[in-house]
C-alpha cells in the first residue's frame, strides 16, 4: 500500500498564467516541493510564443491580470505581448516561483504508479520527474494547427504559424496571404497591411466585431490611477461588469444579444461606410456571440487599404506560385501567414497521460469533460487548469485560472490532511455536473452556429456556459464529500 500523503509533492507542466497561479497557491499553503516542468526556455506561455506584431491581450488589463498582483502602470488598456510577459516573469520572480520553473523541458508522458500512488513525467531525452499531484497547466491554445490545404506542401515561398512568428523574415513589399479571421488575425492584419507589397487576407467565416480603443493612457489618467485609492478597483469592476453584460447577450440572443448586435451593426457599417461591397463580404450569417466576438478598431480599415484585398472565395489548392481559389483565380503569394488558431476541442494535450485504466486520451474519445474543468473520474491526483468547458467568450481567463488554482490548492490540502494516498472525484458527481453544465447551453447564442468551442459531435466542449461570477462560486468552496480518497498504508481521519 501506498504511503500517506501528507506532504504531497507537486508537478506543473506549463509556467503560463494557469501554472505560475498554481505554484504560488501551492506556496500559499506551505508545500515546499512543487516543481513547474516547461517546454520553452522561460515562463509565459502563449505570451511567450505568441509574439506577433500587435500581439496584445483584447480586454483591459486590469482585469487580465492576477487580483493579488494589480499594476497601476499598464500603457494602455489592452497591453501588448511584451508588457503581458514581463509582467508574469515578474510575479514569477516576486512570487519566489521562478526558480521552481525547469526550463527545456517538455513532457511527452506522464504514467500513474499504483503502488506508489504517484505521477512521473518524463521528456523526450529521458528525464523523469515524479511526484504526488500532477497538474498539466497546458491550456486549451497551446497546439497551433495549420490550414490543411491540397498542395501545401509545393508552395515554393515561406510558411508559418502566427504563433510562432517568423520575426527573421521581412515581409516589407512582399506578397503576403493571410488565412484565417479569427482574434490573432484582426490584431497582426493591420500591422501586416502596412509593409506587405500586397496582402489577401483569406476569409471562410465573418465575425461580428466591437470597436477596441487602445491609445496609450494620457498622463493625467495614469496620474489618477496611480495616486487615488481605489481608482484601480472601480475600473476592474467596471470592466468586470461590462464583460458579464457581453456574456448576458450570448445567453440570452433574443434580447440583449439583440442589443449588442445593434451595438456592433452600428460600429461596423460606420467602418464600412462607402464600402459596399465590402461589407457584403465581410458580414457574419450568424447569431451574435456565437462564435468570439472580435474587438478590434483597426482591422476593418486595413482591409479598406489599396494594397489588401479581402477574398472570400474559398482556397482550392496551393500551387508553388501561390494560393487558386474555387474560381480559378491564382493569387500570387510569397509567405503564407496561417492565423488558422489551435487544436482546441480535441484537448490533445500535448503529452500521453496514462492512469490508472487508461490514457486521458482515451476516457476523452467521445468528447473531452471534466468536473468544474478541473478533475476528471478515475485520473486521481490529477487536475488540469484550464480544461474543458473553462474558456470564457466574454470574461478574463486569469480570473479563471485564479480561482482554479485556489480550488486545487484545496483539494491537495485535503489530500494532506486526509493521510490517504490519493484524492479523485466521484463518477456520479462528474456525470451529474457534466449533464448540468450542458443543459445550460440551451437557448445560448452558442448553439446557433459551429465553432472551434464545439467537438465532432456538436458538444460544446471549451467554454463554460455562465457568468465569471457562477464559475467563481463554483469552484470557491471544494466540497470533500465530491471526492474518494484512496486509502494509504497508515489511514487517518480527514
Ligand atoms: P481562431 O479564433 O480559431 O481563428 C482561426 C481562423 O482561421 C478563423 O477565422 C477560421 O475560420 C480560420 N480557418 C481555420 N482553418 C481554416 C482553413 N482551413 N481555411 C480557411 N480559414 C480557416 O484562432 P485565433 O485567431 O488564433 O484565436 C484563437 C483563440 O485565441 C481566440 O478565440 C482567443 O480565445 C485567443 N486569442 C486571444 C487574444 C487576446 O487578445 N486575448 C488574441 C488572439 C487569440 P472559421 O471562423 O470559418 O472557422
Amino acid at each position: 500500500m501506498p504511503e500517506p500523503k501528507t506532504h504531497p509533492s507537486v508537478l506543473i507542466i506549463g509556467a503560463g498564467f494557469g501554472g505560475i497561479a498554481m505554484a504560488i497557491e501551492l506556496r500559499k499553503l506551505g508545500i515546499r516541493d512543487v516543481t513547474i516542468l516547461e517546454a520553452a526556455d522561460g515562463p509565459g506561455g502563449t505570451w511567450r510564443y505568441n509574439t506577433y506584431p500587435g500581439a496584445a491581450c483584447d480586454i483591459p488589463s486590469q482585469m487580465y491580470s492576477f487580483s493579488f498582483a494589480q499594476r497601476r502602470d499598464w500603457s494602455r488598456p489592452c497591453s501588448p505581448q511584451p508588457e503581458i510577459l514581463a509582467y508574469l516573469e515578474q510575479v514569477a520572480t516576486d512570487e519566489g516561483i521562478t526558480p521552481l520553473i525547469v526550463t527545456g523541458s517538455p513532457v511527452e508522458r506522464c504514467d500513474w504508479d499504483a503502488d506508489q500512488a504517484t505521477w512521473t513525467a518524463t521528456t523526450p531525452d529521458g528525464r523523469t520527474f515524479t511526484a504526488d499531484v500532477l497538474i498539466p497547466a497546458t491550456g486549451q491554445l497551446n497546439t497551433p494547427v495549420n490550414a490543411k490545404l491540397k498542395g501545401l506542401a509545393t508552395f515554393a515561398g515561406e510558411q508559418f504559424h502566427s504563433a510562432r512568428w517568423r520575426h527573421d523574415l521581412d515581409l516589407r513589399g512582399r506578397r503576403v496571404a493571410v488565412i484565417g479571421t479569427g482574434a490573432s488575425a484582426v490584431q497582426f492584419v493591420p500591422e501586416v497591411a502596412g509593409i506587405a507589397g500586397h496582402l489577401d487576407v483569406y476569409q471562410r467565416t465573418g465575425n461580428w466585431f466591437l470597436p477596441r480603443w487602445n491609445k496609450p493612457y494620457p498622463a493625467r489618467y495614469r496620474w489618477l490611477i496611480e495616486h487615488v485609492p481605489g481608482m484601480q478597483k472601480v475600473r476592474r469592476r467596471m470592466v468586470f461588469d461590462l464583460t458579464e453584460h457581453l456574456t448576458r447577450g450570448i445567453r440570452n440572443p433574443k434580447t440583449v444579444g439583440r442589443s449588442w448586435k445593434a451595438v456592433s451593426t452600428a460600429y461596423m457599417r460606420w467602418q464600412l461606410r462607402g464600402a459596399p461591397a465590402l461589407r457584403k463580404q465581410l458580414w457574419p450569417d450568424y447569431t451574435w456571440g456565437c462564435k468570439r466576438v472580435l474587438f478590434t478598431s483597426r482591422f476593418i480599415p486595413a482591409l479598406r487599404r489599396e494594397n489588401v484585398e479581402l477574398v472570400t472565395e474559398p482556397i482550392r489548392e496551393v500551387v508553388p506560385e501561390g494560393i487558386v481559389t474555387a474560381d480559378g483565380a491564382l493569387h500570387p503569394t510569397d509567405v503564407i501567414i496561417h492565423g488558422t488558431g489551435f487544436a482546441s476541442t480535441g484537448f490533445v494535450l500535448p503529452m500521453q497521460i496514462n492512469g490508472p485504466s487508461g490514457s486521458l486520451q482515451d476516457a476523452w474519445a467521445g468528447g473531452p469533460s471534466a468536473h468544474l474543468g478541473l478533475t476528471v473520474p478515475d485520473f486521481p491526483n490529477l487536475f488540469v487548469l484550464y480544461g474543458p468547458n473553462t474558456n470564457t467568450s466574454g470574461g478574463s481567463i486569469i480570473m479563471y485560472l485564479e480561482a482554479q488554482a485556489a480550488y486545487v490548492r484545496q483539494a491537495v490540502e485535503l489530500l494532506a490532511r486526509s493521510g490517504a494516498a490519493a484524492i479523485g472525484v466521484r463518477p456520479e458527481v462528474a456525470v451529474a455536473s457534466d449533464a448540468a453544465l450542458q443543459a445550460r447551453f440551451a437557448g445560448t447564442a452558442w448553439l446557433d452556429c459551429d465553432s472551434w468551442y464545439r467537438d465532432q459531435t456538436g458538444r460544446i466542449v471549451t467554454n463554460w456556459p455562465g457568468y465569471v461570477a457562477d464559475y467563481l462560486a463554483a469552484v470557491r468552496t471544494l466540497d470533500p464529500a465530491e471526492f474518494a480518497l484512496t486509502p494509504s498504508s497508515t489511514p487517518q481521519p480527514a
